[in-house]
Formats: structure tokens, C-alpha cells, sequence
């Protein structure tokens, strides 16, 4: 296990799901640790609490909001931006404003988030961006928004890791396929679909992403940036 002892983590998205899995992991691993939060304060204090990881409002829709709390972290080692949601439903009856606002976190944020944090980062930087297999497969209609906020950041990871490498700073998507989260319960209607599509036929655990995110973070993975990494149960085979 990499040991993350006298390093920073900033964990955007942290307070449910897969973000908190990745904040114990790198808890667990020695890090000092900083997640941000929304609409979950009450879910926020307890994993803060149970880990002594801090944690930070600030809500992913707003884009000087993340761009403060990057800066205001100062030097980090490692950013994870994990905050992201999915709207369900038919193109046609979608509120334009609600996929904007989905825009602005599952994209703007990440984008000017690894920007500002390249401002400080050390050599030896990580930034790691939670995406999705659905960045490559989307076989289900009503999601075309979300997939198309997972696929620029592909994008994004590619071009980043252009501007950053020369400085030492690697730049990594994680896509995962369906893990058992409150967005993505096995337990929920989708779950004999979602199967149907996987040679593994259940969904993942929070903490084989948080795995992933800390190899990629960790001195075995200097060499590895500007790429995607899959783990998803073959959902996306
Ligand atoms: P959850 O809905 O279970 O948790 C989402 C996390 O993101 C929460 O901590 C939430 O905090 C935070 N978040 C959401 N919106 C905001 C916001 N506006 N500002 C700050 N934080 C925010 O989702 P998952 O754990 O399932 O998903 C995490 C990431 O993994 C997402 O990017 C998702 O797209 C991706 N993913 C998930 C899959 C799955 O099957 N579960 C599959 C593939 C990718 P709060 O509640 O405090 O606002």
C-alpha cells in the first residue's frame, strides 16, 4: 500500500459515495486530507468526524466557488475532483437549465479546478478526475447529457496532461462502471439492465475505485497521465 504520510489530498466531492471511499482511502494511507461537500452537511461532519479529514462547503455549480477553495488549499499533492451527478430522462423534456448546471459541475468544475491546482502543485503533482465508462458507452437513451460531460473529460485529461507534464504534474480519468452508491444503489430498478451489459455481474464498490484513484496517485504511477482507466466489470467490453 502507498503510503501518503506528510502529503495533501483535496477531494472535491467527498462527503457520500464514491468520494468517501476516496477520502478513507488516502486517510487510511497517511494523507491530510480536505473534502468539499454540498447538499450532504450532516453526512460531511460525520465522515469528517469518524476520520478527521476536514470538511469544506463548496458546491461544484459554482465555478469562483471552486476556483477559491483550490487556490485557498494551497500547495496540494493530490486533486481528486469526484463531485458529479446524472440527470435521467427524455432530451426533448429536459429543463435547459438543469443540464447547464450539470455542465458546470461534471465539466467546468473539474476544468478550472485542475487548472488552479496546477498553479501550486509540487512536481510529483496528481490530479485525478472521476469520469465514467459512459464517457465511451452510453447504451441506454435519456442520458446523452451526462455522457457527453464524461466524454470531454477525456478531452480535458489529454490536453492537461500536455500543459502539465513538462512540470511533473500527471493528469488521470477513472471510469467507473456501476458501483453501488446512492446515485447508483444495486438494490435499484436498474440493476438486472446495468448487469446485462457486464461480464461481472454486480456493481462495483466504492472502494476498488478509491484503489485505482490511490495507485494513480501514488509512485508507481508517475509515468501515467493523459489516459483513461476503466473499471467497470466490462460494462464498456
Ligand atoms: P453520489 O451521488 O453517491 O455522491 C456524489 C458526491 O458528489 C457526494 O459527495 C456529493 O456531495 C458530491 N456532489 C454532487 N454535487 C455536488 C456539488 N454541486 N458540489 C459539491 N459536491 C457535490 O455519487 P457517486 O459516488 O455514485 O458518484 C461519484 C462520481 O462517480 C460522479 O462523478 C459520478 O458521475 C461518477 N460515477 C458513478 C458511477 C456509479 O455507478 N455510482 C458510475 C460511473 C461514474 P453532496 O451530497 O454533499 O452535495
Amino acid at each position: 500500500m502507498a503510503s501518503f504520510e506528510g502529503k495533501s489530498v483535496l477531494v472535491l466531492g467527498g462527503s457520500r459515495g464514491i468520494g468517501a471511499a476516496i477520502v478513507r482511502r488516502f486517510v487510511q494511507d497517511g494523507a491530510a486530507v480536505t473534502f468539499t461537500y454540498s447538499g450532504s452537511p450532516e453526512a460531511a461532519q460525520q465522515l469528517a468526524e469518524e476520520t478527521g479529514a476536514t470538511a469544506a462547503m463548496t458546491d461544484s455549480a459554482d465555478r469562483d466557488a471552486v476556483i477559491a477553495r483550490v487556490r485557498d488549499s494551497g500547495p496540494i499533492d493530490v486533486l481528486v475532483v469526484n463531485a458529479g451527478i446524472a440527470i435521467f430522462g427524455d432530451a426533448l423534456e429536459q429543463d435547459p437549465d438543469q443540464i447547464d448546471r450539470l455542465f458546470r459541475i461534471n465539466v467546468h468544475a473539474p476544468y478550472h479546478a485542475s487548472v488552479e491546482a496546477a498553479r501550486q502543485m509540487p512536481a510529483g503533482g496528481r490530479i485525478i478526475v472521476i469520469g465514467s465508462v459512459n464517457g465511451d458507452r452510453m447504451p441506454v437513451p435519456g442520458m446523452a447529457a451526462y455522457a457527453l460531460s464524461k466524454s470531454a473529460l477525456q478531452g480535458m485529461a489529454r490536453g492537461l496532461a500536455r500543459d502539465f507534464g513538462p512540470r511533473g504534474i500527471t493528469i488521470n480519468v477513472v471510469q467507473p462502471g456501476p458501483v453501488d452508491t446512492d446515485a447508483n444503489p444495486e438494490s435499484g430498478p436498474m440493476r438486472d439492465l446495468l448487469h446485462g451489459f457486464m461480464a461481472i455481474k454486480r456493481h462495483g464498490r466504492p472502494e476498488e475505485v478509491a484503489g485505482m484513484v490511490a495507485w494513480l496517485a501514488g509512485p508507481e504511477a508517475g509515468f501515467v497521465t493523459g489516459a483513461m482507466h476503466t473499471i467497470d466489470g466490462a460494462f464498456g467490453a
